[in-house]
């Protein structure tokens, strides 16, 4: 987090200029005793409540009427288990990217790809790379892995005690399954791993969590499984938590990046030099020389895995599909790989092994989310291992569509002209 010392100074010099020291003290002090305005008591989502909200903001009609629509407030009560303190919906445009033919172990056929964005050129490059891929007969995908972890915390008095806790833990596994079982009908814990560090345990459980993405359904089995060591555990800890940030939940993270968190795919194409020529207006080897020289970019800047920007496709697939959104904090890492075959066409791939994704849960139910996942025929139960395919097909598209416009030599002129109105009537 160092600053150079001079632009340190510079910038400020820049911010505080025109502030004199009793100034500055007065804005940066705390202040306790200035009145605010207090959100209202009521939490519940009834019309009441909400205009009282609306009322403390003091607002003139107009940003009511854009967040708080007629179609919102008429299905308000749709968002109960998904917010609170609700004032209304944000409108943000969805964008079609494909068709993108995706043969995998789960996800079969064309796919057209709700993009929720508002990021000019984004689609436009997804549609692109969706459709060079399906010209070419399709991606593979392969879904390889899947496993979502919780990792409570437990503090002793010494490393003697934490040893003799970790041999009981260990012993226990069994029940443990047992008990997180009771909790869930679509979680089944799978697997339990332990960390010792001093008097610090952390034991690491992983699950299979059905359709869901599942961060709910393994933080409330992991839970019992507390509540059940603190009930028996022969050497009771002198303090722990239900998460103690060793599961890498919301964060990119080494351990993530080499097991796996959510579900793990990997994807690969051949694509002939005509078809990169026609459609990329480029060549393998160019694109090949691009991406060897951003892979040791990613090296040098010290990135978790190597990839061109997984997060664009992810946020907005994330956002139109019900997604957890922060969860593209883990899910955008990854590997792409792009070589010359033997043919002379490109060989790419991307594996990406974080991909928290289901089709059921968090806010998959929600409208229009669930419009959009129904857009791929992915909507409800049984269709998660197959969005995970669709996903990470997404991210090829994604990285092909980048690399040939910056190999071509196009990538500031798409966004120019996109972003700046140029080819916008
Ligand atoms: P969830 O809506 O809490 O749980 C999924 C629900 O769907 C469970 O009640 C499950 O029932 C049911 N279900 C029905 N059919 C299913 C199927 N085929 N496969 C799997 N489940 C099925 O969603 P979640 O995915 O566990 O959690 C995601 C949400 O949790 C996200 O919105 C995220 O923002 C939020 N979140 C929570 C925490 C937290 O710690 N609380 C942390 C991060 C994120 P059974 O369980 O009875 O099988």
């Amino acid at each position: 987090m160092a600053a150079n010392k001079d632009r340190a100074s510079l910038f400020l010099a820049k911010y505080l200029a025109g502030l004199d020291e009793s100034e500055l003290e007065k804005r940066l002090a705390t202040k306790p005793d200035l009145p605010y305005q207090r959100l209202p008591r009521n939490h519940k989502l009834t019309d009441e409540a909400v205009q009282a909200r609306w009322d403390v903001l003091e607002l003139d009609d107009t940003a009511q009427q854009q967040i708080l629509d007629p179609q919102t407030k008429a299905q308000m009560q749709i968002y109960k288990k998904n917010i609170e303190n609700f004032i209304g919906t944000i409108k943000l445009p969805i964008g079609l990217a494909g068709p993108l033919r995706v043969n995998g172990l789960f996800a079969q056929g064309d796919y057209n790809i709700p993009l929720a964005t508002s990021e000019a050129a984004l689609v436009a490059s997804y549609n692109r790379g969706a459709q060079l891929i399906t010209k070419a007969g399709g991606c593979t995908a392969i879904l390889l892995n899947e496993g979502v972890s919780r990792a409570p915390g437990f503090a002793f008095k010494n490393v003697h005690d934490a040893g003799r806790f970790s041999m009981w833990a260990i012993s226990s596994q069994e029940k443990f399954t047992d008990i997180a079982e009771q909790t869930t009908a679509h979680g089944q814990l799978v697997d339990m791993r332990i960390t010792v560090e001093g008097n610090h345990v952390y034991l690491i459980f992983e699950y299979s969590t059905g359709d869901a993405g599942g961060q709910n359904m393994v933080t409330i089995a992991t839970d019992s499984v507390v509540a059940y060591i603190i009930e028996n555990t022969p050497v009771n800890p002198e303090y722990h938590f239900v998460e103690a940030n060793l599961s890498g939940d919301k964060k990119a993270s080494a351990q993530s990046f080499l097991s796996v968190r959510g579900k793990k795919v990997t994807t690969e194409i051949h694509l002939s030099k005509e078809l990169i020529k026609k459609m990329l207006h480029t060549t393998p080897e160019k694109m090949v020389d691009y991406w060897r020289m951003s892979a040791m970019g990613g090296v040098l800047s010290g990135t978790i895995g190597v990839q061109g920007h997984y997060a664009n496709g992810l946020a907005a697939l994330y956002i139109a599909c019900g997604q957890d959104a922060a969860c593209v904090a883990e899910s955008a890492v990854g590997v792409t790989r792009f070589e010359v075959n033997k043919d002379g066409g490109l060989y790419a791939a991307v594996t990406m092994p974080n991909l928290i994704v289901g089709t059921v849960g968090g806010g998959t139910g929600l409208p229009s989310q669930r419009a959009c996942l129904e857009i791929m025929g992915l909507a409800g139960a049984g269709h998660a291992q197959a969005f995970a395919e669709v996903t990470a097909s997404v991210a090829l598209a994604g990285e092909l569509s980048i690399i040939g416009a910056l190999a071509a030599g196009h990538f500031t002129r798409a966004h120019k002209n996109l972003a700046r109105g140029a080819e916008k009537a």
